[in-house]
């Protein structure tokens, strides 16, 4: 029977997720026209929902916006080409992605005439994409990955690596392990692009997951880091689990039927903290003398990014 959950500190909401969003809403109350965003804002369905009841418009692509109209860019950041688009359509922009990315793609910009890149990345992911698309780049998603591009890498140019921001930090380690041993003249970065809100987030799971005999982690089936957290509870404790709402919590099949008694949660960086609310009801429910606490080692997410004065650039 479920007797305990500790919640993790840091968890949900990170300083990238929260300046999106509020992007978004201050460029709302600036106009009166309609406000289009380019894909999720954020890869979690009940904070873009809560948006669309605000009014504001989801789209997939530029072309489904009307010529002229404001259109904002979502936290994972957008290739050139997508700015191009925008501008050749006299969209009016606002640039919602997360200044942590965006350090990203400055580093591209800087080095893309004079180096080769790796970028350690998830194929699809939109972060990947949109970094990618600064300047040509080999992805890698393993250090097999790294092996196969041997043939591919020029070794009388300059290499380096970039990554995506929200990438597991011992799997990406041994990836840059595997970078050097196979490329010795990689120049390594002064700091890897790995951000504080995945690091740690992941750090939490790590601290606490002795203590507990599963991880609940809350978070969208696309989201990178909810994944990354996953994998990392399951590598110690197996039983660990995600799911996205209460709805998703089936009780009898994740709880009971592998004896957990002291359950932790975590949620990943684009999950809201109503979420975490909802689903530790449901438990209280179900378990009426169950505790819920803290983790006593944890601390506060207390980063914060200031919104540019210009939030629309016109075209
Ligand atoms: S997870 Fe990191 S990079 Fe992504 S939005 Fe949050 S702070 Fe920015």
């Amino acid at each position: 029977m479920l007797k305990q959950i500790y919640l993790a500190n840091p968890r949900g909401f990170c300083a990238g997720v929260k300046y999106a969003i509020s992007y978004v809403d201050k460029v709302q109350e600036t106009t009166n026209e309609n406000v289009y965003v380019r894909k999720e804002i954020v890869h979690n369905r009940r904070v873009v929902e809560d948006m669309q009841k605000r009014g504001i418009i989801f789209i997939e692509e530029l072309s489904e916006a009307p010529e002229g109209s404001t259109v904002v860019f979502s936290a994972h950041g957008v290739s050139p080409a997508v700015v191009q688009e925008a501008q050749n359509r006299k969209l009016k922009i606002g640039d919602a992605t997360c200044p942590l990315v965006t350090r990203v793609h400055k580093k591209a910009r800087n080095m893309k005439d004079t180096h080769q890149f790796i970028y350690i990345g998830h194929e699809g992911h939109d972060e990947a994409i949109g970094t990618m698309g600064e300047a040509p780049m080999f992805l890698v998603e393993s250090e097999e990955d790294v092996e196969a591009l041997k043939d591919k890498i020029d070794s009388n140019k300059p290499l380096t690596y970039l990554m995506q921001t929200t990438l597991s930090v011992s799997d990406t380690k041994k990836i840059v392990e595997k970078i050097g041993e196979v490329f010795p003249f990689v120049e390594h970065p002064a700091k890897d692009d790995i951000c504080y809100a995945t690091t740690e987030r992941q750090e939490a799971v790590a601290q606490m997951i002795q203590d507990v005999d599963a991880m609940l982690v809350i978070g969208a089936n696309n989201s990178s880091n909810s994944l990354r957290l996953l994998q990392l509870a399951q590598k110690t404790k197996p039983h660990s689990f995600r799911i996205s709402s209460a709805d998703e919590l089936n009780i009898p099949e994740m709880i009971e039927q592998n004896g957990i008694e002291i359950l932790g949660i975590t949620a990943g960086a684009s999950s809201p903290q109503v979420l975490v609310d909802e689903i530790c009801n449901k438990l209280k429910n179900c378990y009426s003398n169950l505790k819920i606490e803290l983790y006593p080692e944890s601390r506060e997410d207390s980063m914060n990014f200031k919104l540019p004065k210009n939030l629309i650039q016109i075209n």
